[in-house]
């Protein structure tokens, strides 16, 4: 098959929410761009869902955040609880309002960001997307990158000028670039399960965090298919029991009436069970190969901070991106993208998300009861409280990463 001009698009391999928004920026900006995807269409699984203030900022220029905003759920105030004793701290986001036009969590499922974002890029005509297109490798040279993938008529080569890797954890082109992924994972596992029960009226808000020693829990409650949606409880488990236990019916109503113990069973329409790991790549860029999202990183969901990075990355690299491909910028501009977003996952994002999950699993009664305090008393003073939803709204990291040159 003919090589096209290696000049003429940037290359996004996978199509999730970072590689989508990714290539919706760039051919927003007028670069020509292929986005691959090795499924057969979007994903649909249950993923992350809860979307941080500076997020739907950022969406906002591309036309996503104004439909988003119609199918989900707005969310000013979130709770960290104990799991005896209750709420330790309530967090208002309106202390925001003068900082953010958007000051309240939103959550939605990310299967239903994909399908915007995708109809977005549709509407250019220099955009493409191909599924059942999967990254195999790639090579690259002076003027581009030549890479191999496989389609169901066999494997065939694509040039482009540039590659964006945005195929998740695993990532293809992260291996494919040599670049290490250093860090660890967490021994435990994380069950998610779903119920349509309403937890509203026993005064859990739609975003709550819960510590207790033995098995701490997070709570989003997400729109799905039909109001109250679904309230979705993850638990930290035990990973010498095996996954068909966990995930038994038994194990889950054990797990749900420990939260919050009722006379019937609870009707659970969805439950999931993974691994977590906290890890950072080495760099997110080598010449031609660029990567972003959880290609680029990965954290344990507490505090929301795993798809909303992806996505800042996303937004910090499509205008560089495009500048560079218009010749307007020289490519050194792209190893700013890698030193601000580096370290805004460094300082912030393994950081708060290491920090989350140390405060809800203490086991030490003494350090315990001094973090809670602490919590306690951040929630009770409003100047405090402001502090600590700049940092953890992810404000910081983004104020953080442009004093970065
Ligand atoms: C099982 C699971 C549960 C999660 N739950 C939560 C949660 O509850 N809360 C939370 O905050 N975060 C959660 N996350 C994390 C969150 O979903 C991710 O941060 C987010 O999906 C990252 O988006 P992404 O676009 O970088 O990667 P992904 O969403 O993983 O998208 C990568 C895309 O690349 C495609 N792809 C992969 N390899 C190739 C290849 N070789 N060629 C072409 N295409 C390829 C994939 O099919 C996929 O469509 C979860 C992640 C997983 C894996």
């Amino acid at each position: 098959m003919p090589l096209r001009d290696p000049s003429n698009r940037v290359l996004v391999v996978g199509a999730g929410p970072v590689g989508l928004i990714t290539a919706l920026g760039l051919a927003s900006k007028g670069v020509p761009v292929l986005v691959i995807e090795h499924e057969p269409a979007l994903t649909e699984d249950l993923r992350a869902g809860s979307f941080h203030p500076p997020t739907m900022e950022m969406m906002g220029p591309l036309g996503i955040t104004e439909r988003f905003l119609k199918i989900g759920i707005q969310v000013p105030r979130w709770q960290i609880r104990d799991r005896h004793t209750g709420v330790v701290a309530e967090f208002d986001l309106g202390l925001l309002a003068d900082i953010t036009p958007y000051p309240y969590r939103f959550h939605c499922e990310q299967f239903k960001l994909t399908p915007i974002a995708l109809d977005l890029l549709r509407q250019y005509p220099h955009a493409e997307i191909r599924f059942s297109t999967g990254f195999e490798t790639a090579t690259q040279d002076a003027n581009g990158i030549t890479a191999t993938v496989t389609t169901p008529g066999g494997s065939e080569e694509i040039r482009a000028a540039w590659l964006v890797g945005a195929d998740g954890g695993r990532s293809q082109v992260r291996k494919t670039m040599n670049v290490d992924f250093p860090g660890y994972t967490w021994p435990d596992r994380f069950l998610v399960a779903g119920t349509r029960y309403d937890l509203k009226p026993h005064g859990y808000t739609p975003n709550a965090y819960i510590a207790d020693p033995d098995r701490f829990s997070a709570i989003f409650q997400m729109p799905y298919d039909r109001p109250p949606g679904l309230w979705r409880v993850l638990f930290s488990v035990n990973s010498d029991v095996s996954e068909a236990e966990l995930l038994s019916d038994d194990n889950i109503e054990r797990l749900m009436q420990g939260l919050l113990a009722r006379p019937e069973r609870y009707d659970i329409v969805h439950k999931s069970i993974y691994k977590v790991h906290q890890r950072v790549a080495a760099t997110f860029r080598v010449g031609r190969m660029l990567l972003a999202g959880d290609a680029a990183h990965v954290n344990n969901p507490l505090g929301a901070m795993g798809l909303n990075g992806g996505i800042h990355d996303a937004c910090n690299l499509y205008p560089k991106l495009a500048a560079v491909f218009r010749g307007e910028a020289d490519a050194s501009l792209l190893d700013r993208y890698v030193r601000q977003r580096h370290a805004a996952q460094i300082e912030f994002v393994q950081e708060l998300s290491t920090r989350n999950k140390r405060l809800l699993e203490e086991r030490d009664p003494k350090v315990r009861a001094e973090r809670l305090d602490e919590v306690r008393q951040t929630g009770a003073d409003p100047k405090r409280a402001r502090e600590f939803l700049i940092k953890s709204s992810m404000i910081a990291s983004i104020r953080r990463a442009e004093t970065i040159e």
